[in-house]
C-alpha cells in the first residue's frame, strides 16, 4: 500500500512513517502544501494523510484541488482540537475520514484499514482464491489450510498479486507497490522474493500436483493464477 503523509510537524510525521513502514506500508512525506499537492495529484498513492494547517498550501485547499481535479484518492485529514469547523468542511470537501490530533498511530491504521473497506465496498478482510487464503488483519496466509510463514515482503507482494487474479504485473509495478522504489533493471528481488514464496508453498503442497499460484508471464512479470470458477 502507498500512502501520501501531507504534514509539516517534523515530529508528528516521524512517528506517522516510522508507523507506517513497520506495516509495511510505502510512505512518501511532503512538509509543504504545494509539494504536498503536485505528489498527491500524481494520483500515485492508495490513500492521502493530510494534515489542515499547512505552510504554502493548506490542506482543505489541497483537497478541493484534488476533488475538483477528478481525483477520488482516499483522504484521511489530521485536525487539531479546535478545528471543529475545518473538520466539518473537510468532510463537505470531500474528505472519507478525519482523526483529530493527538492519536495513537493504531487508531490511525485502524482508521485507513476501515476507511478501504467501506471504500471499495470489500465486507472481508479476506482474500480467497483457489487453494490460497489471505486475511489482511491478521497477516496470516494458508494454503489448503496450512499456515505459510511469510516475511512482511512476502505478504505484501502475494497480497498484492492477489487483489487481482489473472492480471499481469510487471516487475516494475510489484517493486513500487512492494519495494516503493523505482525499477533498477539489475535487480532481481522481485524474482528472489517470488521463489521464495513458491518454496514455501511447495513445501505444503507435496502430495499434490496443483501448479504455483503465481505464475511467471515471460517478458512481463507475474500474475496470480485465477482458478476456473466452479458451477
Ligand atoms: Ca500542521
Amino acid at each position: 500500500m502507498k500512502i501520501l503523509l501531507v504534514e509539516d510537524e517534523r515530529r508528528i510525521a516521524d512517528f506517522v512513517c516510522a508507523g507506517f513502514k513497520e506495516q509495511g506500508f510505502v510512505v512518501t512525506h511532503c512538509d509543504e502544501g504545494n509539494a504536498g499537492f503536485d505528489a498527491a495529484s500524481s494520483g500515485n498513492f492508495d490513500v492521502i494523510v493530510l494534515d489542515i494547517m499547512l505552510p504554502g498550501r493548506d490542506g482543505l485547499s489541497i483537497l478541493k484541488g484534488l476533488r475538483r481535479e477528478g481525483n477520488a484518492t482516499p483522504v484521511i485529514l489530521l485536525t487539531a482540537r479546535n478545528e471543529l469547523d475545518d473538520r466539518v468542511d473537510g468532510l463537505n470537501l470531500g474528505a472519507d475520514d478525519y482523526l483529530a490530533k493527538p492519536f495513537f498511530m493504531e487508531e490511525l491504521i485502524a482508521r485507513i484499514h476501515a476507511m478501504l473497506r467501506r471504500i471499495s465496498g470489500e465486507r472481508q478482510n479476506v482474500l480467497v482464491v483457489g487453494n490460497l487464503r489471505l486475511d489482511r488483519i491478521s497477516r496470516e496466509v494458508a494454503w489448503a489450510g496450512h499456515t505459510i510463514d511469510l516475511t512482511r515482503r512476502e505478504f505484501n507482494l502475494i497480497e498484492y498479486l492477489m487483489r487481482s487474479p489473472g492480471r499481469v504485473f510487471t516487475r516494475t509495478q510489484i517493486l513500487e507497490h512492494v519495494w516503493g522504489y523505482d525499477f533498477d533493471p539489475s535487480t532481481n528481488v522481485v524474482d528472489v522474493c517470488i521463489q521464495r514464496i513458491r518454496k514455501k508453498i511447495v513445501a505444503l503442497n507435496m502430495n499434490d500436483q496443483e501448479p504455483s499460484p503465481i505464475e511467471s508471464v515471460r517478458g512481463v512479470g507475474y500474475r496470480f493464477h485465477k482458478p476456473h470458477t466452479d458451477v
